[in-house]
């Protein structure tokens, strides 16, 4: 079970290092920007790595948009990210559920995210996993509750979509994180990455706001439970720099017996 955790990008070996991490995260761009990447200097070490990459898409991407000045830039730069990622040798691009917002048909986010697939396709292909994360919150979310995420699916599944479970989105977007690896899997088949984080805000107030594990709202025992059940890496996104992500890491590989 290879752990580690979400770091600053400038040179996330390095930090991975420090934190004792078989895995970093990183953004490749400002994350609130719609900025193109561009190539890296370390890819070939990055590529070369012990390390698992995992890439975040910029917070802005939401390819379920019903306006196509977000949306439209949002699939190319998707699909910008995914290519630059798997440069990089990453294991898979995580891109948040996305939201119609308020007042709006959810339906059409579900539609428009299959639409961001075929456009992958039709400009050759995604060339690796794009992992959906659910979210905690969102005016008309795809991803934050289960039953919008089995629609989501019935729409995106077969283009092999991976999932990405975020245990404080999951928390915090009113999913009982009691056996809540069988009830993804029973909707999405597959975990492909676990975000391991506690939640500040409370159960269901749709707040996304990470904690260190035993810091917030959520039983670490269940984020471990998760884990073990999922049997997919986990990358926590917490606060507190090196200190801070160590003590999750170690507290993870201990009562996870990883
Ligand atoms: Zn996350």
């Amino acid at each position: 079970m290879r752990i580690g955790a979400h770091v600053d990008p400038t040179d996330p070996l390095v930090e991975a290092a420090a934190r004792g991490a078989e895995a970093v995260q990183f953004f490749l761009t400002d994350p609130q920007g719609y900025k193109s990447p561009t190539p890296r200097d370390d890819a070939a070490e990055l590529r070369a790595s012990e390390v698992d990459i995992y890439i975040h898409a910029p917070y802005i991407v939401n390819v379920a948009s019903p306006n196509n000045r977000i949306r439209i830039p949002s699939r190319k730069l998707l699909l910008a990210h995914a290519r630059a990622a798997a440069e990089l040798g990453a294991k898979g691009l995580i891109v948040h559920g996305g939201h119609v917002g308020a007042g709006a048909d959810l339906d059409a986010g579900f539609v428009n995210w299959r639409k961001a697939f075929e456009y992958a396709e039709k400009e050759g292909g995604l060339p690796l996993p794009i992992l959906i994360e659910n979210t905690a919150g969102g005016d008309n979310a795809c991803a934050r509750r289960f039953d919008d995420l089995a629609r989501l699916w019935d729409a995106v599944g077969s283009f092999g979509a991976g999932f990405c479970l975020d245990t404080c989105h999951a928390f915090a977007g009113g999913e009982d994180l009691l056996n809540i690896v069988d009830r993804v899997k029973a909707i999405t088949g597959r975990i492909d990455l676990i975000h391991a984080n506690d939640s500040k805000g409370g159960f269901d107030s749709g707040q996304d706001r990470h904690d260190n594990l035993g810091n917030g709202k959520i039983d670490p025992e269940l984020v471990v439970a998760a884990i073990r059940a999922s049997g997919a890496p986990a990358i926590v996104e917490t606060p507190g720099g090196v200190e801070g992500q160590s003590a999750d890491i170690a507290l993870l590989r201990e009562r996870s017996g990883a």
